[in-house]
């Protein structure tokens, strides 16, 4: 198998075969990332995957019945690539049901709606885009590459073509004294979206980024923990389109989890104590903890 970047995957993943379409990032610049620097963005030959395709085939661990394609941004590949892509697990791989992967917010730019409907009868679904953030401020200072509105309109194109998709919320991204504005505008975006779920992970700095040099800077502080569930608890509070919210990463020192809007009372109530625990100054020392995601 050819994997330039290792094995990336959310947890909820754990379960699929792993396919590398793409190695890299096609944007590769955004201020806090440490992923996916060891490979220049290029798209497989199609050769390339074939190979592994038919190596996932003769696998002892087949059948799966999902792909987690690998790569920062699988989804850029255009529409007769990933049509290709999907034609090929479908001959080798018949239990192949769906096919996933992480994915930018302009991933969707080189498509047509009716196009997206096509890689929905392929099995496309469920990628995880990293939007982080729905705050114009934020998405230009940490260098994202697209803005609000963009969100908006590209995951409009899934709804409207019936591809599902996850949403990524990234907390603690607008630093010190930012959260509130940047849980609002994040809810306010995906208020006029239908993600099958909001996945929210945490900022963690890691050293050799451009944030990392902005911290030592005294550009950038760092949100502290009281804040991030002050804000996670806004951001929910302030989601009002029916989905469901995982806060179980690496990042987050206590699981948060529920059905919108059904479970939003419950998650509040688990957000108020875990406030009242970091204001006592527990989960301190937490963030320093993280080795790596
Ligand atoms: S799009 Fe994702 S992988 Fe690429 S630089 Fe940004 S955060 Fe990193």
């Amino acid at each position: 198998m050819h994997f330039s970047s290792g094995i990336n995957r959310p947890p909820y993943e754990a379960q699929d075969a792993f396919l590398q379409i793409t190695s890299g990032c096609s944007h590769g610049d955004c201020a806090f990332c440490t992923f996916y620097k060891d490979a220049p963005f290029r798209i497989s030959p199609i050769e390339t995957v074939e190979e592994d395709i038919k190596e996932l085939a003769s696998g002892w661990y087949y059948p799966f019945n999902r792909i987690y394609l690998q790569g920062a941004d699988p989804f850029i590949a255009p529409y007769d690539y990933l049509k290709k892509v999907a034609d090929l697990i479908h001959k080798y791989l018949p239990n192949v049901k769906s096919i996933g992967g992480y994915a930018r917010v302009d991933n969707v730019r080189n498509k047509t709606v009716e196009q997206l409907r096509d890689l929905v009868k392929e099995g496309y679904s469920n990628f995880y885009f990293g939007n982080e953030t729905g705050d114009d401020y934020l998405l230009e200072r940490m260098n994202k590459g697209y803005r609000a509105e963009d969100v908006v309109r590209y995951m409009s194109m899934l709804d409207e073509a019936g591809m599902e998709y996850i949403m990524n919320f990234l907390g603690g991204l607008g630093g010190h004294n930012y959260g509130l504005s940047h849980a609002q505008k994040s809810a306010e975006v995906i208020n006029q979206l239908h993600p099958t779920m909001v996945y929210a992970s945490e900022l963690t700095l890691f050293p050799d980024t451009p944030l990392s040099k902005d911290v030592k800077e005294g550009l950038f502080t760092d949100a502290t923990e009281e804040e991030r569930f002050v804000e996670m608890k806004e951001f929910i509070n302030c989601l009002t389109t029916p989905t469901v919210f995982k806060a179980e990463h690496v990042t987050i020192p206590v699981p948060v989890r529920g059905r919108l809007p059904e479970d939003k009372q419950d998650m509040i109530g688990l957000l108020d104590r875990l406030i009242e625990r970091a204001k006592a100054g527990e989960l301190k020392h937490f963030r320093d903890n993280v080795a790596g995601l």
